[in-house]
């Protein structure tokens, strides 16, 4: 299996099955959030752009982010494939995705479409943001429940129809939905199936 893209709302567990993932398969994980968050924490142009819009749990403009992925995917560790956590999250990050795999005769492999209920979400941001202040780290400003409302509402109006795209688009069997509701190893199990079948 090749270019793996995990896809479902904030706090699914994309990035928990892409770090597991990632030992696995040996491909890396390429989250989007996790770059972005290291530029602000560097306050580099790029960081200083994003910061905001992070805050209020909005979407980095698509050329900016695609643009970061285009970069990062010509790296020598994705040449044999990598895990997307993270993107696409708009339906033109995943029209100029597909653009960028063509010109390399590539193409995404899986599509892996994690549910969870919004009630769950909204649980496991609120349990992240309570164990955070346990343990004395700081709290994501985007755990913040009303935040956190915004980028459901992101989710659900911009990030939605990327699923509709690869529902259309994407060929027999690359599209895989997942309970997301179960424990992790559960979810990690029926992943790998959906990667073997
Ligand atoms: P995440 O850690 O994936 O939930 O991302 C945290 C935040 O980074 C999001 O709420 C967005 O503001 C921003 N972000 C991450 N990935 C993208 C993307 N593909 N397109 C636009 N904004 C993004």
């Amino acid at each position: 299996m090749k270019n793996i893209i995990l896809f479902g709302p904030p706090g699914a567990g994309k990035g928990t099955q892409a770090k597991i993932l990632q030992e696995l398969l040996g491909a890396p994980q390429l989250s989007t959030g996790d770059m972005l968050r290291a530029a602000v924490a560097a306050q580099t142009e790029l960081g200083k752009q994003a910061e905001g819009i992070m805050k209020e749990g909005g979407l980095i403009p698509d050329d900016v982010i695609i643009g970061m992925i285009q970069e990062r995917i010509e790296q020598p560790d994705c040449k044999e494939g990598f895990l997307l956590d993270g993107f696409p999250r708009t339906v033109a990050q995943a029209e100029a995705l597909k653009v960028m795999l063509d010109k390399k005769e590539k193409s995404i492999d899986r599509v892996i479409d994690i549910q969870v209920s919004d009630d769950e979400l909204k649980r496991r941001s609120k349990n992240r943001a309570e164990q955070a202040i346990a343990a004395g780290e700081p709290v994501r400003s985007d755990d913040d429940p009303v935040i956190f409302a915004e980028r459901l509402e992101t989710y659900r109006k911009q990030t939605l129809p990327v699923l509709h795209y690869y529902q259309e688009h994407a060929a027999d069997g690359v599209l895989c939905s997942i309970d997301g509701m179960q424990d992790i190893n559960t979810v990690t199990s029926q992943i790998k199936q959906c990667l073997e079948a």
